[in-house]
């Protein structure tokens, strides 16, 4: 007789949204997380008055997180209360002149044409052309499992308008964006979000250059805070039974027979159950928690093989004064061509760059409550990377935060520095040590094609019997409405294969 049905080790946005569903399965599932709040990269904390978000910092393609909440017996609408964020963001060009993305698509196109009427024509097809595609993969891509060619073919056997895009995934971001539009300033609004799969335009697969139709789609807000988006999964699975400990670090999955039995505190207590569900990093689970003795020698050099995503630091500013900023998401951007660039002499090298591309998030432009009257929260997420040619992030911190400070004053927000009430930073560093965030990757693993889909570690474990994976490091990859779509799609297999 087993302690529980479920384990699941971590409780982020995939830990939580399988736990909640395989609870709704009528299994007793117990949630262990290492950390003192629920959320992993997707939770908020407080400090002298200002709410702050760990990491997301928005929520978009929120139909994977409305199916996760349906099969839970209500809506994301009833559970979270998502404000959408109009204008959808404002884009800091190099030269320091600003656009504003409006939230319609009719009037972004207006806007093009303003720049240039021959892209103003071509966002038109290019709206037409990722509005069906966005249809087609929403549907089967980022709901249904991919550990095999079986898996791909039911996709296709799903939604077979699907293979008119499989040419798509041969194309990079910067490509297919090249391909609609020719005007320098469209390209800088649409370059940056490449990013958002964690790499360059160029090495980002085709079809994510869907995002910028997709933040037409809605971009949102959680009343709250990010942490809302986990606390309703939790609250859910609470529903059904299920359990979550807070600052239980496990350390050990136990294998007999090739089949997980058990996992094994820090305090060295074991609890067994059925099945073990992981939703932290999945070579930290393969190599160190159940061991590379169990597996085959391909999937040992597999795992090995992964690189680890981007990491970034981000800053956390609590300020005295409304900042001089258009929206929620303010991208300090650069053409595609000029993001590789960067990436190639930064990122590759790990020399640093004080005056670069970032984020500015502004969550008290959308939600207000967010912080004392009159005054803001504002998190700076200025692009980084772990690995540090020079030094390390430790002895670096303070002269970072000053620098960054000085440029973002500079550059994009006025009257920021003399504003300052409350100001954290964390770096890449930081998200290792309290997230257990390997190199501070917040995707796991790199995300162009060679880690896609069957290249990326499977749901369904190849290699432990009762062993499944949720999270960034397994597919659909990272991001919020991936990682809890891959907690339905864990759930959906434990469902099928461990009666
Ligand atoms: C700075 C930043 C900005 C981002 N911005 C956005 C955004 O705006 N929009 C978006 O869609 N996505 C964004 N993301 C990505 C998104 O937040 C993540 O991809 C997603 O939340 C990861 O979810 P996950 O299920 O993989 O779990 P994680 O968030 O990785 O959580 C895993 C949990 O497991 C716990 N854990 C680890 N090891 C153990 C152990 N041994 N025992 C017990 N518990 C353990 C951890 O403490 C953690 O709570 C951002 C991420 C970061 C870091």
């Amino acid at each position: 007789m087993k302690d529980f049905d479920v384990i699941v080790i971590g409780a982020g946005l995939g830990g939580l949204s399988a736990g909640a569903l395989l609870a709704a399965q009528g299994r007793s599932v117990l949630v262990l997380e290492q950390a003192d709040r629920i959320g992993g990269c997707c939770s908020s904390f407080e400090r002298d008055g200002f709410h702050f978000d760990t990491g997301a910092s928005i929520v978009e393609i929120i139909k994977p997180i409305e199916d996760v909440f349906k099969k839970l017996g209500t809506t994301l609408q009833k559970e979270v209360d998502l404000i959408p964020c109009d204008p959808v963001m404002s884009i800091i060009r190099p030269d320091g002149s600003r656009m504003t993305i409006p939230f319609s698509i009719e009037k972004t196109g207006e806007l093009i044409s303003s720049i240039s009427p021959e892209d103003g024509r071509r966002w038109k097809d290019f709206v037409d052309f990722y509005s069906e595609m966005a249809d087609v993969t929403l549907d089967t891509f980022f709901s249904m499992p991919a550990d095999s060619m079986t898996d791909l073919f039911a996709m296709l056997g799903r939604q077979p308008r699907m293979a008119k895009y499989l040419p798509v995934f041969l194309s990079s971001y910067q490509n297919i964006l090249q391909r609609f539009f020719k005007d320098e300033r469209v390209l800088q609004s649409m370059g940056y979000q490449a990013l958002y799969f964690g790499l360059p335009p160029a090495l980002v697969p085709g079809p994510y250059a869907m995002i910028p139709y997709t933040e037409q789609m809605g971009i949102y807000y959680p009343r709250g805070g990010m942490l809302k988006i986990p606390e309703a999964l939790q609250r859910m699975g609470e529903r059904f039974g299920m359990q979550v400990r807070l600052n239980t670090t496990v350390e050990k999955v136990v294998v007999r027979d090739q089949r997980a039995q058990s996992v094994i505190l820090a305090d060295g207590t074991e609890i067994t159950a059925r099945v073990v569900v992981s939703n932290i990093n999945a070579r930290t689970l393969y190599q160190k928690l159940v061991g590379e003795e169990y597996l085959k020698p391909i999937s040992r050099k597999g795992i090995r093989s992964y690189a680890y995503s981007k990491a970034v630091p981000m800053l956390y500013l609590g300020v005295d004064y409304e900042p001089p900023l258009e929206a929620h998401h303010n991208l300090i951007a650069a053409s595609p061509e000029d993001i590789n660039q960067y990436w190639w002499k930064h990122v590759e090298t790990g020399q640093l760059d004080y005056e670069t591309i970032g984020l500015i998030c502004w969550p008290s432009h959308t939600d207000a409550s967010l912080a004392p009257k009159g005054k803001h929260v504002i998190n700076l997420i200025p692009e980084g990377f772990y690995n540090l040619a020079e030094g390390n992030w430790d002895d670096l911190k303070e002269e970072y935060i000053q620098k960054e400070l000085d440029y973002y004053s500079r550059f994009a927000i006025p009257g920021l520095k003399e504003h300052v009430q409350y100001v954290e930073c964390s770096t890449p560093l930081d998200y290792e040590r309290r997230l257990c965030l390997p190199e501070g990757a917040i995707y796991a693993f790199q995300q162009d094609l060679t880690a896609q889909a069957i290249f990326r570690p499977a749901a369904r474990s190849k290699n432990i019997r009762g062993l499944y994976l949720t999270g960034a490091s397994t597919h659909p990859g990272g991001g919020v409405p991936s990682t809890i779509a891959s907690g339905m799609i864990a759930a959906n297999l434990i469902e099928k294969y461990e009666q």
